[in-house]
């Protein structure tokens, strides 16, 4: 009977107690990640960006901090990325060879692992509120290209006009990418697909991202961005993942549900450390790019293998930062276990 007391005791200590001063919510944002130097960037285009990037955390940081659910905060921080032409996410997303703009985006929610996404679609607005509506609205997860806009139609969703999501800089880095032949990333330099995670005080994790792919793509290519398990993935036990970087290795390492999977099963390791590894192996496999994160327990945390991210994260607690560069605001903000 002692010995059965001291088990249970020793395994009550074991336990990653929630301490008590840990956060009640918390929210991390991302707007890509790629090859970022403050050598290339203007004290005025890095304002724009962080100036964005601080709308955007404070939208979701709101919704949290009034106690509302993460499902909603990660949809007002994203829509007002996808509204903004700065990111590779509904306007100012990326061109396709064929000089379209072909949309991605997929959420989940960690209560439930109810998830909807949508690939290839040229006329909503918002892909991140129909990747939602499909989750909540259709007995299905996945929908792409015209099926998916039959179904925004009619669920109610206005048209919006393709032109709406071209803008000048991206015409003219597909231009480059054609003429001089180069690779996507070459021309784009950065991968501005936006993502966000969050937990609300109800104990709930949710993940959505949403990008117009990789500058250049062909033959109906989708990334990882919209496909669960790969660039968005929520769990209420273990974690909630939003990627961004070359999505083929994020689908080949499956990053999302990998990083979700590890924390499940994690004994000694931390956080930060499984996110660390799940990303070495998508650099072992020649691949970069990035993951926000938040756990049950309220960290918030980035890791990246690309010198910058376009990030931001707030928790209840008071943390509020937005970054841009390698070694800015990289470390995990809470105690990590
Ligand atoms: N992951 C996206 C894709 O491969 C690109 C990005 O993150 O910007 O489509």
């Amino acid at each position: 009977m002692k010995n059965l007391l001291a088990l249970v005791a020793l395994a009550l200590m074991t336990q990653p107690a929630l301490a008590e001063d840990a956060p009640k919510w918390s929210i991390a944002i991302h707007g890509g990640a790629g090859t970022l130097s403050r050598k290339d960037m203007t004290p005025e285009k890095q304002a724009e960006y962080e100036a964005m990037l601080q709308t955007a955390l404070d939208a979701g940081a709101k919704v949290l901090a009034e106690g509302g659910e993460a499902m909603d905060a990660v949809k007002a921080a994203i829509v007002i990325m996808e509204d903004s032409p700065l990111f590779n996410a509904g306007k100012g997303a990326v061109f396709t060879w064929d000089g379209t703009n072909e949309l991605d985006a997929s959420i989940m929610d960690g209560r439930d692992r109810s998830a909807g996404a949508v690939a290839g679609v040229k006329t909503v607005r918002n892909p991140i509120l129909l990747a939602d509506t499909v989750r909540t609205d259709s007995e299905h997860v996945f929908l792409m290209g015209q099926g998916a806009e039959s179904f925004a139609v009619e669920k109610g969703f206005a048209v919006t006009p393709p032109e709406y999501f071209a803008t000048e800089a991206r015409r003219r880095a597909l231009e480059r990418l054609k003429a001089e032949k180069l690779s996507a990333l070459d021309v784009d330099h950065k991968f501005g697909t936006v993502g966000a995670v969050a937990l609300d005080q109800q104990g709930n994790l949710a993940a959505g991202t949403s990008t117009g792919g990789m500058t250049g793509k062909r033959w109906g290519r989708v990334g990882d961005a919209p496909v669960i398990g790969a660039g968005t993935y929520a769990d209420n036990r273990a974690c909630a993942v939003s990627a961004t970087g070359w999505g083929e290795y994020f689908i080949r390492v499956g990053v999302a549900h990998e990083i979700c999977a590890r924390l499940r099963m994690r004994g000694v390791m931390g956080t930060q450390d499984i996110a660390d590894s799940v990303m070495a192996e998508v650099a072992e496999l020649g691949g970069d790019g990035g993951v926000i994160l938040v756990t049950p327990e309220g960290h918030a945390i980035f890791s990246f293998n690309t010198t910058g991210m376009y990030r931001g994260r707030a928790t209840s607690e008071g943390l509020n930062e937005v970054a841009i560069f390698g070694g800015e605001a990289k470390a995990s903000a809470t105690p990590d276990h």
